[in-house]
């Protein structure tokens, strides 16, 4: 899984931290989220899904990858 952030669409609310952090980092007076790692393993699968269902401004997707 490759995770896609639209940075034109990233408000930098963080729910996407709080949903999966160490993934997702929102750094001090950052308007756009940083992701820390686009190709997490899939144990963490359920809660990148979180993150992209919870972010308010849909800037996240996910890009299955073989
Ligand atoms: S939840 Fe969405 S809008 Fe908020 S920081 Fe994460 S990607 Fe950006």
């Amino acid at each position: 899984m490759r995770i896609v952030l639209d940075p034109d669409l990233c408000q930098g609310h963080g729910v996407c931290q709080s949903e999966a952090d160490g993934i997702f980092v929102l750094e001090r007076k950052a308007t756009t989220v940083t992701v820390l790692d686009g190709t997490p393993p899939e144990d963490r699968r359920p809660e990148v899904e979180a993150a992209v269902r919870y972010c308010p401004t849909h800037a996240l997707s996910i890009v299955e990858e073989d």
